[in-house]
């Protein structure tokens, strides 16, 4: 049987399969289709520049921030003006040193390694990763006990993009390495999200009414993913109403349907706020704790809810645990409210 903790992972991984095949349509491809994030993108302007006058690889880019904010889009679109072949791959799925030493020879020079989720890299793998990131040399060891021996492989300039949403998990060994630079991808405003959503409506081929796009965005937590996800839900709600387009009344109704509140929480973040402040009286409390008690993973709190959370200002992070602030106790009183005006 499966336990609510695992049914909770599974609707988040099998919503963000959904969100997969969703996020290659809508993917910027050219740079003025990727909105906001300007200083990121005029340092990446220069980096790449530089490195085709100089008829070199750029170096190796660190970008980290929140799920669904444009970092893998990022690494595409750099590929894409580099004219370069861009090589996918995930913290988990290097699983042995082999792994690694396979996918760095098979590079062409020039090519970009993406690393997604690098933080979920193993310890030996990172130290493998080490000197191909400095020297473009790999180390290997062949064979066991007293016949080992390393033995040294070249390998052609490339660049490695990694992204992560938990840049602390990284060693600082590794963080060093990304010479070009490490950027924090930021959240979105309302005004960006609003322009990303109207982007996706017109690849969609769907009508969408400016104040209805103004209302997803609002609740779109500041992520463009989410505000394509919502995009669609839209879509279908308004469709089986029999409207032509996205109107605001189907806007709001849609999201509400989805247990959308107006600020953007679900109904699993109003379920974490709750237990914060109904069981834990506000808090402090670690975060351990705090996962045994809504039945949640650690990692998809702190992933998955907490950026949100904190971005609100609606918990706060201390030396002793999580703190519930003024502004979620009010959030949560007004919630209350309005839903009991609605029953
Ligand atoms: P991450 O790698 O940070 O999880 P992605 O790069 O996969 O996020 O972005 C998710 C989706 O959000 C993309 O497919 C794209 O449709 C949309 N998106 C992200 N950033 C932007 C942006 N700056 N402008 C327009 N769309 C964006």
């Amino acid at each position: 049987m499966s336990s609510p903790q695992n049914n909770n992972l599974n609707n988040v991984k099998s919503s963000a399969s959904l969100d997969k095949a969703l996020d290659q349509t809508l993917r910027p491809q050219k740079w003025d289709e990727y909105i906001g994030q300007e200083m990121i993108k005029n340092n990446l302007r220069i980096l790449i520049q530089a490195a085709s006058e100089r008829k070199e690889s750029i170096e190796h880019l660190l970008f980290y921030g929140p799920a669904g904010l444009g970092k893998t889009t990022l690494a595409l679109l750099i590929a894409k003006e580099l004219g370069a072949q861009i090589k996918t791959t995930s913290g988990p799925a290097i699983e042995r040193v082999g792994d690694l030493a396979s996918i760095l020879t098979n590079l062409s020079p020039g090519d970009i390694l993406f690393i997604d989720e690098v933080h979920r890299l193993n310890k030996t793998i990172e130290e493998v990763l080490y000197p191909a990131m400095e020297s473009r040399s790999l180390d290997i060891i062949i064979g066991k006990g007293p016949s080992a021996r390393s033995i040294q492989l070249e390998l052609p300039p490339f660049t490695l993009i990694a992204a992560t949403t938990r840049v602390a998990m990284l060693s600082s060994p590794l963080r060093s390495r990304f010479s070009g630079g490490t950027f924090r991808l930021e959240f979105y405003t309302n005004e960006e999200v609003k322009k990303i959503i109207t982007r996706s409506a017109g690849i969609l081929g769907m009508e969408i009414s400016s104040d209805s796009a103004e209302e997803i965005a609002k609740r779109s937590r500041y992520t463009p993913r989410i505000a394509n996800h919502f995009l669609k839900r839209c879509r279908d709600f308004a469709q089986v109403h029999g409207g032509s387009g996205i109107d605001l009344n189907f806007a709001k109704k849609a999201l509400d349907l989805m247990e959308i509140d107006e600020l953007g929480l679900n109904n699993h973040d109003r379920r974490i706020l709750n237990i914060l402040i109904e069981k834990f009286k506000g808090g402090p409390v670690g975060l351990q704790t705090l996962a045994a008690a809504t039945s949640e993973d650690e990692a998809t709190i702190e992933d998955v809810y907490e950026p949100f959370l904190l971005q609100l200002g609606f918990i706060e992070r201390t030396p002793r645990g999580r703190i519930a602030t003024e502004n979620a106790y009010k959030h949560l009183g007004q919630s209350q409210i309005q839903k009991n005006l609605l029953l």
